[in-house]
């Protein structure tokens, strides 16, 4: 799982606030763990931003992320310190999810 596939998979989900489709470049990837990936999106329609968490199995381990820019790599580096407590939220909330991005979208 690559990010191209990650940001093509963004690409069929659509706003929840105006319905515009998001597109490659409003996709930005915050940070993985394992296979749980940390998204940020930015609508071009209606510029509001969402943060998205998607699990993408592919029955090996995820490789590396290699292609961002440096300081995309920086900020990532920052960003991804994730707790216990992050851990606990983030094992309750994927219990919940269904797997509908639009919904998360429209909260
Ligand atoms: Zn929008």
């Amino acid at each position: 799982m690559d990010e191209r596939l990650i940001k093509r998979l963004m690409m069929a989900v659509r706003c929840g606030v105006c319905g515009e489709r998001y597109e490659g470049e409003n996709v930005r990837i915050l940070g993985r763990y394992s296979d749980l990936w940390f998204l940020s999106v930015y609508c071009p329609g209606c510029h509001s931003q969402g943060l998205v968490a998607a699990v993408l199995k592919e029955g090996k381990l995820p490789e590396l992320v290699t292609d961002l820019a440096e300081e995309e790599y920086a900020k990532f580096r920052e960003i991804a310190v994730v707790d216990a407590d992050d851990m606990l939220d983030l094992h309750n909330f994927l219990k919940e999810f269904d797997g509908d991005f639009s919904r998360i979208f429209s909260k």
